[in-house]
């Protein structure tokens, strides 16, 4: 396993469990990637992602690690606020909300509720979030609440993003239903339907952290592989034989050649081609393995920035209830968005103290790149006192810079990876996880490490029949 991020973790995890001798080789000093965790003077700061949302596989991983205990729910009534018209207004969770939201003009309330009649895509092709969502719903549902959502996840911009990619069910339940708010409607019927034939409960989706915060997932996993996480190995190269693969690694500055039978990489898009572009003259398929490599180099992941900024409670005017906020681009303020860590999850900060975490930068900001970690402070501090009215100087906790933070799953996404797939099935052992092929959330990315070790134990499993 090349990479100990979420992804090479959950792999390795699920493939031990599974009974499968597996060793994990991770460039840096610590294990998890993008997600860690500070705790400084009673400040708890993530300085990647700050949750994950509830789902199957992430569950089950927790519990398997023995975090159950320590797992939190954020409140599922805290509002989450977007930033229009120079102030803040809850979004609307629900069809309900919609109505009564200030964040639409009458007009646009009419153009969202005439979505049932709209044609639907007439041939199907593919469209960017931005034509789906203004073609569905008109552009202020776009430009006011979809837009800044995508920004909070992607950090893209919903003009090159794919629908098909980002949202592959809401463009499905168009070609199925005709229209969105009818399949959502059906779609949820059929879920209720299904789950009560079967006697089970739709468990309800929550944001989720740990007492300790996020960074305790990777590290229990790293205690449960022991010995077979290396840390500070960086695999410089492969090549390929016929009883499976030589991996070169540079362990804490000394080289070394490891065998493996069987090989996943685990890192992020563009270093995955670049180890692929090293492992391709010893394949069965070079030019299919550059060919790759040269679609997993071009997948963009621009640049962002986070920002942990502590208040006192006195210096903060009002009282920060809720997710945090997100910012439509246009509204003369730089940040994406601003979570309110303290408000979202206890022990974050000391009493008396509110923790913020900003994000700036992503597609529609990569000059992010350019400046100082004292220009980015300044500008999160100049948008805060625009947006929420706090002059107070804070408590700078952490500023994290990403060179390459999400990869953009842009027009085309969906179909490049069912090519990287087919040429990468074609080399015999060698299999990828990562959060450029099945969404890039915490809980996508188990859930394609769980599918990964899954094609592993298959592959394995062949070879074994093959050999009899
Ligand atoms: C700032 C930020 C905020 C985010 N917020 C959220 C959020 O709130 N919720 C959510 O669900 N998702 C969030 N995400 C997305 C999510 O965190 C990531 O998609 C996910 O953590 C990626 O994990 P990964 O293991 O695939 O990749 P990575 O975390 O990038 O791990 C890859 C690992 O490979 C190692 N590596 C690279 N090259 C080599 C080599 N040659 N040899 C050995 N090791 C190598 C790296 O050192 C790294 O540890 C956020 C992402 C970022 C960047």
């Amino acid at each position: 396993m090349i990479g100990g991020g979420i992804s090479g973790l959950a792999c390795a995890f699920r493939l031990r469990a599974n009974g499968v001798d597996v060793e994990v080789l991770e460039r840096d000093g610590t294990p998890g990637g993008v997600m860690r965790t500070r705790l400084e003077d009673g400040f708890l700061t993530e300085a990647g992602p700050n949750s994950f949302q509830s789902g199957e596989e992430i569950l089950s991983l927790v519990h398997d690690a023995g975090l159950d205990a320590d797992l939190l729910r954020a409140d599922s009534r805290l509002p989450r606020y977007v930033y229009f018209g120079g102030r803040l207004h809850a979004a609307p969770m629900g069809p309900g909300a919609l109505f009564g939201t200030k964040l639409l003009s009458f007009g646009a309330k009419v153009r969202l509720f005439r979505e049932p009649w709209v044609t639907k895509n007439p041939d199907g092709h593919e469209e960017s979030i931005r034509e789906f969502v203004t073609r569905r719903f008109g552009p202020a549902v776009h430009d006011v609440l979809i837009a800044p959502l995508v920004s909070g996840i992607y950090a893209g911009d919903t003009s090159r993003l794919s629908m098909q990619s980002v949202f592959p069910l809401m463009a499905e339940l168009e070609a199925k239903h005709g229209s969105l708010l009818r399949g959502f409607l059906r779609h949820g019927k059929a879920r209720r339907a299904e789950a009560k034939a079967a006697g089970r409960t739709i468990p309800k989706k929550a944001l989720c952290s740990f007492s300790n915060g996020l960074g305790v997932l990777p590290a229990r996993l790293a205690e449960r592989l022991g010995g077979d996480l290396h840390l500070r190995s960086e695999v410089m190269a492969l090549r390929s034989h016929p009883g499976g693969f030589a991996v070169d690694v540079r362990e804490a500055g000394v080289e070394r050649t490891l065998d493996a039978s069987r090989l996943v990489i685990a890192t992020h898009a563009p270093r995955a081609g670049d180890l692929l572009c090293t492992l391709g003259p010893s394949t069965p398929v070079p030019s299919e393995c550059c060919a790759t490599a040269d679609v997993l180099r071009a997948i963009e992941m621009p640049p962002l920035a986070s920002v942990c900024l502590a208040f006192r409670k006195a210096d903060v005017g009002r009282a920060l209830a809720g997710f945090g906020f997100l910012v439509p681009r246009g509204s003369g303020v730089r940040m994406l968005g601003c979570i309110w860590s303290s408000s979202l999850f206890p022990g974050r900060a000391p009493d008396g103290w509110i923790l913020v975490t900003c994000f700036v930068g992503g597609a529609t900001d990569v000059a992010v790149r350019d400046l100082s970690d004292a220009q980015v402070v300044d500008s999160v501090r100049a948008d805060l006192v625009r947006t929420l009215a706090i002059a107070a100087s804070p408590r700078v906790l952490a500023v994290n810079r990403y060179a390459a933070a999400i990869p953009q799953y842009t027009l085309g996404h969906r179909d490049r990876m069912a090519t990287v797939r087919r040429a990468i099935s074609r080399v015999p052992g060698l299999h990828l996880t990562g959060n450029y092929l099945g969404g890039v959330s915490v809980g996508d990315c188990v859930r394609q490490a769980y599918e990964t070790a899954s094609e592993v134990i298959r592959d394995a499993e062949v070879s074994v029949a093959a050999a009899r």
